[in-house]
């Protein structure tokens, strides 16, 4: 007889997803404790000799993990696309983010790590990249094209989709024809979304507090936000005094890794002391 409340206990069935068992390949239900006790001890036994030779092969050949290899991969692509790469600090000013309206009346102003009264860790890319447009807009020449990759940081609560700590690529376009602002935010993504090995992908227009109406790019049947685009003039420009026409988008680049290896769960792709590469490395 099968007993329909005797299945996995909660530790059990946390240990094999951590290990990346997944669970449909197995009875969820069991006739007898020392059943489902043996059967779990076989399979995390086999899932941990697999995990821990794929670690040694991937240790002993050396090379980059698969976040470091598509911020590779999309750095080369844009720069043969005539953008150029920033870098700029990860510690900004709050007076930045209350140009971008981050202020308490904001949402995400409540999730922003503050260092001090005057200054805090990045929630978005966005401040530093209008600062630099600001310059920018004094050499004569259109279109300019630039883009930076590096951590933002952001006090979350859903552990699935959201990382404390996450790689935004932000890339810009100032001087954009008018009329061609909308078709080349889309032209942009799809070379990222391609260049990350994604197919299945949609474009949906969205109203953000932020940035007015903006483009985001959603994958698969769970909607997962990769990104979210925007073009000016813009409601934000005056604060900065940019009348250019332009074009930026910023991806989550653990989000495109999460849905190019159809993963439902971000924490295996993020920066981190328990997984590298995707492998849980407490085993
Ligand atoms: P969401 O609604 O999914 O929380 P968002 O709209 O607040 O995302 P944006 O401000 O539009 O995020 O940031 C641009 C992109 O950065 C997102 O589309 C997503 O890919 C990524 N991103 C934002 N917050 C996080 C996070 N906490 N962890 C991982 N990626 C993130
Ligand atoms: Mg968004």
């Amino acid at each position: 007889m099968i007993l329909n409340d005797l299945t996995w206990t909660n530790t059990q069935a946390r240990r094999l997803k951590e290990l990346g068992v997944g669970l449909d390949d197995f009875p969820g239900f069991f006739s007898t404790l020392g059943e489902r006790d043996k059967l779990f001890q076989k399979i995390e036994k086999k899932k941990v000799r697999k995990e821990r030779a794929r670690l040694k092969k991937f240790l002993v050949k050396g090379g980059k993990t698969s976040l470091e290899s598509l911020v590779d991969d999309i750095s080369l692509a844009l720069c043969k696309h005539g953008f150029t790469r920033v870098a700029t600090p990860v510690i900004i000013s709050m007076s930045a983010l209350a140009k971008m309206t981050v202020d308490k009346d904001n949402p995400l102003f409540h999730q922003v790590y503050k260092i001090n009264e005057k200054q805090c860790l990045r929630p978005m890319l966005a401040p530093s990249l209008y600062s630099l447009m600001v310059d920018f807009c004094r050499v004569d020449h259109r279109p300019i094209r630039f883009f930076e990759i590096g951590s933002c940081f952001r006090k979350e609560s859903d552990g699935a989709r959201h990382n404390k700590e996450f790689t935004m690529l932000n890339l810009v376009e100032m001087g954009t024809a008018p009329e061609k602002r909308y078709e080349r935010l889309e032209e942009l993504s799809r070379l990222i979304v391609k260049t990350a090995g994604i197919n299945d992908f949609r474009f949906e227009k969205e109203d953000s507090r932020v940035y007015g109406t903006t483009l985001d790019v959603v994958s698969g049947k769970e909607s997962l936000e990769l990104a979210s685009g925007a073009m000016g003039p813009h409601p934000l420009d005056a604060a900065w005094g940019i009348t250019d026409t332009w074009v930026g988008i910023g991806f989550g680049i653990e989000r495109l890794l999460m849905a190019s290896k159809g993963d439902t769960s971000i924490g295996r792709w993020a920066k981190s002391l328990s997984y590298l590469d995707g492998m849980r490395l407490s085993i």
